[in-house]
């Protein structure tokens, strides 16, 4: 049965985090292994909710990329959608906050695996299943994945999907700054949901405000929400009817890594059952409770992955 599954695309791979922080990557004694890759961390934010989710990407036929396909399975994500490259290697990621409050990054992308996925490798069947279909930006940096990308886009599109568009802006992996901006608004208007977080507004607007006048600069008749994270402080929503924020919880935040990802898999989970709050804003604001509870959660243990919340978890800080 096809019913509400939602189709997560883009990159999965592994952040080395150091075990000491506040060093640089240089003088890390050690490198702990933190499964990653928004679109990833999404699909499994979905499944651990209880939703039904596929992720959709390339790893390298290594022994990371068998470790991340086992992470989906046991997280109840469907891998049909995973292809293997026999020559590449999986992404890795070596992020640092430094002492001097600098984030240090290495990346191992000459080509990584997920740069590599083609059109022809598409699982076209799982694409028109999607009821909700999910991306990122960072797949449309170089070819062959640009192409696959866009060509998932309008066959989801084509299916008659809701689509959802996270930037996810890692700056360091583009060229430049101006590339990013270009390439990331590109695809704007295909969209149906888009979430930035305020960081991403900023950047996408060149200013140094999120207020609505500026949140507006983002807003498209295509759009049917358009969404801004401003962690601790909740999100604000805007449709074509209706605006406003929602606040979230009082937590004891750790490591935000995923928080952006659990708010998103949150929602996308349920637009799969029933999309009317997308028309209706008391209905919305009771969702965006539910996903900042779901974000909030995420922050209050290290990693990602770890620290997506299930729902019985959520219902109790929302409750509390
Ligand atoms: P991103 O991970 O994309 O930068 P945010 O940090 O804005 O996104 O977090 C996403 C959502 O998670 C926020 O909108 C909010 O609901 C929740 N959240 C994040 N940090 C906190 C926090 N310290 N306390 C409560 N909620 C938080």
């Amino acid at each position: 049965d096809a019913a509400g599954l939602v189709v997560s695309f883009g990159e999965m791979l592994i952040d080395f985090v150091p075990t000491v922080s506040g060093v640089s990557l240089a003088e890390a004694p050690g490198f702990l292994k933190a499964p990653g890759g928004a679109p990833a961390n999404v699909a499994i934010a979905v499944a651990r909710l209880g939703g039904r989710c596929a992720f959709l990407g390339k790893l390298g036929d290594d022994e990371f990329g068998r470790m991340l396909a086992a992470i989906l399975r046991d997280n109840g994500v469907d891998d049909s959608g995973v292809t293997f490259d026999a020559g590449a290697r999986t992404a890795l990621a070596f992020v640092t906050l430094r002492a001097d409050g600098e984030r240090e990054f290495m990346f191992y992308r000459n080509p990584s695996a997920d740069m590599l996925l083609t059109e022809a490798e598409l699982n076209l069947d799982l694409i028109r299943k999607a009821k909700v279909f999910h991306y990122g930006s960072i797949s449309l940096i170089t070819e062959p994945c640009r192409s696959a990308h866009l060509k998932a886009m309008e066959v989801a599109k084509e299916a008659g999907a809701l689509l959802s568009y996270d930037p996810n802006l890692r700056l360091p992996l583009w060229p430049s700054a101006a590339e990013a901006r270009e390439q990331i608004l590109s695809i704007w208007d295909a969209a149906d949901i888009i979430k930035v977080s305020d960081v991403e507004l900023e950047f996408l607007t060149d200013t140094d405000s999120v207020e609505d006048e500026v949140a507006m600069r983002l807003w498209r008749p295509s759009l049917k929400l358009l969404l801004v994270t401003l962690g601790e402080k909740g999100c604000k929503y805007y449709t074509k009817d209706f605006h406003g924020s929602v606040e979230s919880f009082a937590v004891k935040q750790v490591d935000t890594t995923g928080a952006g990802d659990a708010f998103v898999g949150a929602l996308l989970g349920k637009f799969v059952e029933d999309q009317s709050a997308l028309q209706d804003e008391k209905k919305l604001r009771e969702l965006l409770r539910f996903s900042n509870a779901c974000g909030a959660i995420t922050t209050t243990k290290k990693g990602a992955i770890p620290s997506l919340p299930n729902v019985s978890e959520a219902m109790r800080l929302m409750e509390r």
